[in-house]
């Protein structure tokens, strides 16, 4: 079986993040910046460590600056999401790189990255789905104007809210409000958490956002107590294996605890993140697992359906996929 042609649900993915690094550098040509010192010489983003990352990030994200930017940014990371077979994808919207949180530019920003949605829906065969997410370190205060702006566009394509960023900054009940906007205008939550913090950090996200998916929550694993508790409440973690290994969360595949919170019951899914910064495709991340775990098609049929059960997307939606995945 190749695992590249194998059918996938990916639920946890930056769109700025996914970039390709070759999009970005011809985007910084056409505009007349240089960033050409965050690539290195066969033209891949180059960092050594967690705040360099983020500073080739940001310099990444500063030549997109339009909702044209936008659209053809999205078509770009959807052709590359789906010639690795991924047929269904949520990815994580940011209205602070798209109109600094302002509602009516927020909107032509959206516009435009869902126009290149249902194109690539027409030319590649796969459905995405967008969920506003407010940047953590940004503050409380920030995190309500992008809540208004997830509120203010809900509906059944932009589904869910969330929040990603610097995990140390603040508290999650600091952004408590955001959340309770967000899930009173009917979106679907999930928040980043144990991935740069420990167990307290997910217990905090869980308990004060009441979120149904934790992005990474894989430092969860050191306190076992927490595992039982989030197994049995089936809380859905959004698993990136390459990212936590490139981050240097943990130094190897074998390290990670990806099959020991599954055995431990907690239900997980598969990502890629920001996967040209990681070096990483769905293909390879499956690839690795098969390696260091022997996780087979079945494992990946069983990952196929927690992640389009714990989906932000309807019911007609999710049919539609299911069919899809069934032929796998
Ligand atoms: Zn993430």
């Amino acid at each position: 079986m190749s695992f590249r042609t194998f059918p996938k649900v990916e639920l946890h993915l930056h769109l700025e993040g996914a970039a390709p690094p070759k999009f970005i550098a011809g985007l910084a040509k056409e505009k007349h910046v240089d960033i050409s010192g965050i690539f290195d010489e066969r033209g891949n983003y180059a960092f050594r460590d967690f705040l360099q990352f983020l500073k080739v990030y940001e310099a990444a994200t500063q030549v997109l600056q339009s909702p044209e930017d936008f659209r053809r940014l999205t078509l770009a990371v959807l052709e590359e999401s789906a010639s690795h077979g991924v047929v269904y994808s949520e990815t994580f919207l940011s209205p602070d790189f798209c109109g600094g949180g302002d509602v009516g530019a927020w909107r032509e920003y959206l516009h435009a990255i869902r126009e290149a949605a249902d194109q690539a829906e027409r030319d590649f065969g796969i459905t995405l789905r967008g969920i506003v997410t407010c940047i953590r370190h940004f503050g409380p205060d920030q995190a309500k104007r992008i809540a208004l702006c997830a509120a203010e566009t809900a509906d059944d394509w932009l589904t869910g809210f969330g929040i990603a960023g610097d995990e140390n900054a603040g508290q999650p009940a600091d952004f408590a409000y955001s959340f309770d906007m967000a899930r009173e205008a009917g979106l679907r939550l999930t928040a980043h958490a144990g991935e740069w913090g420990g167990p307290q950090s997910v217990r905090e996200a869980w308990r004060d956002l009441r979120v149904e998916r934790i992005g990474h929550g894989v430092r969860a694993i050191e306190d076992l107590a927490l595992v039982e508790e989030l197994a049995e409440a089936g809380v859905v973690f959004e698993v990136c294996p390459g990212s936590n290994l490139v981050l240097g969360v943990y130094p190897n595949l074998a390290a990670h605890p990806i099959e020991k919170l599954r055995e431990r019951g907690i239900k997980l899914t598969v990502s890629t993140d920001d996967p040209p910064f990681f070096h990483s495709t769905m293909t390879r991340e499956f690839e690795n697992l098969a390696r260091v775990f022997e996780w087979n098609e079945d494992d990946v049929r069983a990952l196929n359906q927690t992640a389009i059960d714990a989906a932000f997307c309807d019911a007609s939606t999710r049919d539609k996929i299911l069919k899809k995945l069934e032929t796998a």
